[in-house]
């Protein structure tokens, strides 16, 4: 099954924070239809499967292009680059 995300939200907003609560809608297509009572064995499904699983977001990382490292800030990869790749001369 493929799916489109289709909505991302805020839930809540602060001036700074270390945590926040990020709402995705993925819009699932599927080929064949199904009715409401099998939406709703396929949404159960899908929280058994993923709610609690920790995910990589690629958009949000700032990934190292020599060794793959993620950063989440441009200046953190800037640092790493200088510190880790730096050639000598
Ligand atoms: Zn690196």
């Amino acid at each position: 099954m493929r799916g489109v995300v289709s909505e991302i939200g805020l839930e809540r907003e602060e001036g700074r924070f270390h945590s926040f609560r990020v709402k995705v809608g993925i819009t699932l297509r599927m080929e064949n239809s199904m009715d409401y009572e099998e939406g709703e064995r396929a949404v159960k499904r899908l929280r058994r499967e993923l709610l609690g699983r920790e995910v990589e977001l690629e958009a949000l990382t700032y990934r190292c292009p020599i060794c793959g490292r993620g950063f989440n800030s441009e200046m953190g990869l800037k640092i790493h680059i200088r510190r880790s790749h730096r050639e000598k001369p």
